[in-house]
């Protein structure tokens, strides 16, 4: 892993790529990269258990010994609480770490499946295979998480990697640039720095697989250059994630948990809940529960709160202060252009990635699932409400890539559960063996015996119907139970 073999037009250092020659003769600048890594994953050292145990174990050295620079990096890119970033990305990453250590012995073991009569005295069974070389790329919100809880998978998986953390949260960018290769296989994983312009040349190599973490219309441009090489990929994109509180609810609690999603990272989440649905009586309700809850998180002076992150950027906060603009500020709605601090802001306007919640009010609960249906499908769909038979109306007549119900955001915490989108909002999953089987090509094998030739020659020509018969008979799947509607 080399930090600076990646920058455009930099002099190769050492036993570096060859990346200027590279250059000057016209070509790709990370192609001598990704040639490098190829050679490395041909040779199979990464396929072996003991390297993704020893890479694995390094990456949780990693995190261990660069906790304070991983504070210190979260802390200078969008002044992010600690306890914010212990939870939502140091934790985090290591519980997948250990994980994927507990389980990697049986995760990689071959599968055995269901044999057809023909092949009784066979072996058939799925393996799993590392693609070969795979590009993580990532955004700036979870810029640490949303890079390694995916490199844990890969390195799980047996694969080489390039990761391509994001320049705009640019003091994690350097950290991982420079602190990181020192404790992986510097052959096998490399670290990419840049925006844009980086990623696109970067994105013309072939890849075995591509993991996209980022906005769809970015989504819709890394989907196109994977498929001028036909490499499968995984997006994980935004969306708008809608929350519909129904009017028995215990308001103060869905208050406490809504302001806790909503202003986590300061707004800055993808599984955030971006929006209420409800109806005008339960606003009415929820607007003073709203109040009380970030006055008892934040303080009456929530500028003044250690716990308030800051917007990314400058760009980002003149986009927000445009939508507060817009819309009706029910709560909140401060802003210091020098800090980028925007006051989580409770309005009637709708957007993502910031702490603004926008209430929409309908009628009832049908009301909501058909403003929810009439969009794009979200990454989460959320729901408070007393009575289970509502949460589950919501649950079956909507589509999104999860679902919460009577809280936000905790179903993160689940390594168990799969995360990713639908349409809009992503396609694949990850976090844990989802992770694994990801970064993982299913290989189908049957490795049969050389006998029983007699049986065997029952389906070669010439063909006759007899052998039809025995044939159809030995490859038939009968439906053996019954299918009952209710
Ligand atoms: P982004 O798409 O702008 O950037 C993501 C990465 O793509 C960065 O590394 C960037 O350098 C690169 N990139 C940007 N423009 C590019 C281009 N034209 N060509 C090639 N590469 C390009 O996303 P962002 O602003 O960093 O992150 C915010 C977005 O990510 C939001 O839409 C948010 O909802 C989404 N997000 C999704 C998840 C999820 O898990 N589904 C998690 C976090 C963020």
């Amino acid at each position: 892993m080399d930090a600076n073999r990646d920058t455009p037009g930099k002099a190769p250092t050492g036993s570096d790529t060859g990346k200027t020659d590279s250059k000057a003769a016209g070509m790709n600048p990370y192609l001598g990269l990704v040639s490098s890594l190829r050679a490395a994953w041909l040779t199979g050292k990464t396929r072996t258990a003991e390297h993704r145990i020893s890479q694995l174990e390094a990456l949780g050295r990693f995190l261990d010994d660069k906790k304070q620079p991983i504070l210190d990096a979260m802390a200078s890119d969008m002044r992010k609480p600690p306890f914010e970033v212990e939870l939502s990305e140091i934790i985090l990453v290591k519980n997948e770490v250990n994980y994927a250590l507990n389980n990697l012995s049986s995760w990689m073991k071959d599968e055995g499946v269901d044999k057809n009569l023909v092949t009784q005295l066979d072996t058939a069974f799925i393996r799993k295979e590392p693609y070969g070389v795979v590009l993580i790329i990532g955004p700036w919100n979870y810029p640490l998480q949303l890079i390694l809880v995916p490199l844990v998978g890969a390195i799980a998986a047996g694969n080489c990697v390039i990761i391509k953390p994001s320049e705009i949260s640019s003091s994690t960018e350097k950290l991982m640039a420079e602190m990181l290769p020192s404790y992986l296989d510097k052959d096998c994983f490399a670290v990419v720095t840049g925006g844009p312009a980086e990623t696109t040349q970067l994105l013309e190599n072939k890849f075995d697989y591509i993991f996209f973490t980022g906005n769809p219309q970015v989504g819709k441009i890394v989907m196109a250059a994977a498929a001028t090489h036909l490499t499968p990929l995984t997006l994980e994109l935004g969306g708008k994630n809608p929350c519909y509180v129904a009017d028995e609810s215990d308001m103060q609690n869905v208050a406490n948990r809504l302001v806790w999603g909503r202003c986590f990272n300061a707004g800055q989440t993808c599984v955030a809940p971006d929006y209420v649905l409800c109806s005008a009586e339960t606003q009415e309700k929820l607007l003073p529960a709203l109040r009380h809850a970030i006055t008892q998180f934040f303080g009456p002076d929530p500028r003044e709160s250690p716990d308030f992150a800051r917007i990314i950027s400058d760009k980002q906060f003149q986009r927000i202060r445009a939508l507060l603009g817009s819309g009706r500020v029910a709560i909140g709605g401060q802003t210091d252009e020098k800090e980028r601090y925007i006051e989580r802001a409770t309005t009637t306007q709708e957007q993502i990635l910031a702490p603004l919640l926008p209430i929409v009010t309908v009628p009832d609960v049908d009301e909501a699932i058909a403003f929810i249906n009439s969009r794009e499908r979200p990454l989460v769909v959320y729901v408070f409400a007393a009575n289970s038979k509502l949460v589950r109306r919501v649950l079956e007549r909507t589509s999104s890539g999860g679902f919460g119900a009577n809280d936000s955001v905790m179903q993160m915490t689940l390594i168990s559960l799969p995360f990713g989108g639908i349409g809009n909002s992503g396609m694949g999953l990850y976090h844990g063996k989802f992770s694994f089987d990801t970064f993982s090509h299913h290989r189908a094998c049957l490795l049969r015996s050389m006998g029983l030739e007699t049986m065997n020659s029952l389906r070669y020509p010439p063909y006759s119907e007899r052998k039809r018969g025995l044939v159809l008979s030995t490859f038939r799947i009968k439906h053996t139970g019954t299918c009952t509607l209710l």
